[in-house]
């Protein structure tokens, strides 16, 4: 007896949110269609986990529907019906059921907004139900500005959701950022207080990739796959995070070591990306904590978290849709060069980037200090052409989707939009890496020296990228000091600088 639904209800690969009112109703006129469709696993090289995980996710939310009483059709990457087109497919079973409407959710991606726009141009998309912050609202934030800083957003936003703030709207603690408490290393001897979570068993997603011959980068133990595929698991690690992180997350906020590959990161970032888990549920549960124990759930660790996702999440996306297309083609720099070949195996003898891309390669995953300050840090100063960097980023971590990754990269790492997103470029020579983690001290190359065999790398592409940009950074306020600095040097010491950082550019490829 062939099946008939009136409508079809599309859900995407980062709309597992159960809580959406879609699902609030039994209604046997209503097909759930869930598909893996190739292009989407190939516009990009993606990690072999962030392919795992979605389809995973994927794959369990939509049992989690059928186990609800809800009509659900999945389609696989290797059916032989799957036609690899989200329109053709829906078209095709459209036709065979006889439904006479067909509905999606309002995607994430100008991309795939799109695509959308075009196959089905008499739909209305509904709302995916998981932002905090309406598209439209945003549009009428940036009206007639080049800029609309972060920290006002984050303000309207604490306001607005009644995150620590009292009953005059004042911020509790009497400050709205604690950033200053926030910025230690990793002390000597230090015992980490995280632990791993147990991994899954994911072989037979796996198989089917293989079998479909999804081109990937990257590392998986297809039998111990730790990343979050359930809301149960996302919960699971959310409770594990206000356990054992968040007594430390701001304190240690940026710290980078070898010794460890999240240390108090909350590693929620896929859960909330692909809408496991909404940015409410996990802001309230830390707001929770500190109400519940202020002792021990100090207001710096609870501010810099939630700033994190109520502030920056949600900025980044309002910047995306704001400036979005244009913002895919900004090169304020006019940067060409090409990224080094090392970015996909992390051998390299400079052990911050060797450690940030050989850990990204193992987990899909770096934290923010990592992405921002060395890999993000280091294509800037050589002046690497943004759309390489956007695609390294888009391709290898287990969170990245381009409303999110682009801004991040684009935007606040590589500063191609020339300050939208930031008031000056995150650049910096070893100093930084010094300050913030061991890397240094397992190095081949010395963090002190600018010349010399053994000097690192970074201090002299610094200077280097300050001098080439001059007449773009000078009149910056947050800058012009570096120029004062680079003019007292004089000429033979400027002649070494321009010298060095031309023959690791030239050299790039055996550092
Ligand atoms: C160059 C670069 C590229 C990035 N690409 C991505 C990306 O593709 N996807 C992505 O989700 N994040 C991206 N980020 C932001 C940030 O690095 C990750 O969100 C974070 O590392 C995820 O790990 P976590 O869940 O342990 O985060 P935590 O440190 O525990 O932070 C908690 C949550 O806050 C949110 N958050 C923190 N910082 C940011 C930020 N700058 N922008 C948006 N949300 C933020 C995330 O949802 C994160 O899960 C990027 C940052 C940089 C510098
Ligand atoms: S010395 Fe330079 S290259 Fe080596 S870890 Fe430190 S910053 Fe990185």
């Amino acid at each position: 007896m062939p099946q008939h639904f009136k409508i079809i209800r599309l859900i995407l690969g980062d709309q597992l949110n159960i809580q959406h009112t879609w699902f609030n109703t039994l209604d046997p006129s209503v097909a759930y269609v869930l598909m893996e469709v190739k292009c989407e696993s190939e516009y990009v090289t993606h990690h072999i986990q962030k392919v795992v995980a979605i389809f995973s996710a994927m794959r369990q939310f939509a049992a989690v529907l059928a186990s609800h009483g809800h009509h659900v059709h999945y389609i696989k990457i290797n059916d032989p019906q799957n036609q690899h087109d989200f329109c053709k497919n829906l078209e095709e079973l459209k036709a065979q059921w006889q439904a006479h409407e067909i509905a999606y959710q309002q995607p994430d991606e100008y991309r795939l907004e799109a695509y959308f726009k075009r196959a089905f141009p008499d739909i209305t998309p509904v709302d995916a139900q998981h932002f905090l912050t309406s598209k439209e609202e945003f549009k009428a934030l940036f009206e007639g500005k080049k800029t609309y800083l972060m920290e006002t957003f984050y303000r309207k936003m604490r306001v607005k959701h009644q995150v620590l703030v009292d009953s005059a709207n004042q911020p509790i603690g009497g400050k709205w950022n604690f950033d200053q408490d926030n910025r230690k290393k990793v002390p000597k001897h230090h015992q980490f207080l995280t632990t791993e979570l147990k991994g899954e068993d994911c072989s037979e997603v796996y198989e089917d990739i293989l079998k479909a011959k999804i081109e990937t980068i990257g590392n998986i133990n297809p039998r111990q796959f730790h990343w979050t595929t359930t809301r149960t698991e996302a919960m699971e690690l959310l409770e594990e995070f206000v356990d054992k992180a968040l007594p430390l997350f701001g304190t240690l906020q940026d710290a980078m070591t070898e010794n460890h590959w999240y240390l108090y990161h909350s590693r929620l970032s896929f859960a909330l990306n692909v809408k496991l888990i909404h940015p409410l549920e996990v802001i309230r549960r830390v707001e929770q904590a500190y109400v519940e124990d202020p002792e021990r759930y100090s207001l710096n660790q609870i501010e810099g978290f939630i700033r994190q996702i109520l502030g920056w999440r949600e900025y980044m996306r309002g910047i995306y849709w704001a400036k979005m297309p244009e913002f895919a083609s900004l090169n304020y720099f006019g940067n060409k060069a090409a990224l080094p070949s090392w970015f996909w195996t992390g051998n390299t003898k400079m052990n911050c980037l060797r450690h940030a891309i050989k850990q990204s390669l193992e987990h899909a995953y770096a934290h923010h200090i990592q992405r921002l300050m060395v890999t993000g840090n280091f294509a800037l100063l050589l002046g690497v052409h943004p759309d390489h960097v956007d695609r390294w980023y888009l391709g290898i971590y287990i969170d990245a989707f381009e409303w999110v990754e682009i801004t991040n990269t684009r935007g606040m790492s590589q500063f191609a939009d020339g300050g939208i997103v930031g008031s000056k470029p995150y650049v910096s020579s070893a100093a930084y890496v010094q300050k913030m983690s061991n890397y240094c001290e397992g190095c081949s190359y010395n963090y002190q020296d600018k010349f010399g065999e053994k000097a690192c790398p970074f201090n002299t592409l610094y200077w280097d990228f300050y001098v080439r940009n001059r007449p773009l950074l000078e009149r910056n306020p947050r800058i012009g000091m570096m120029y004062k600095v680079w003019d007292k040097m004089g000429e033979a010491q400027q002649q070494k600088i321009r010298e060095k950082a031309a023959f690791i550019k030239q050299h790039v490829e055996t550092l």
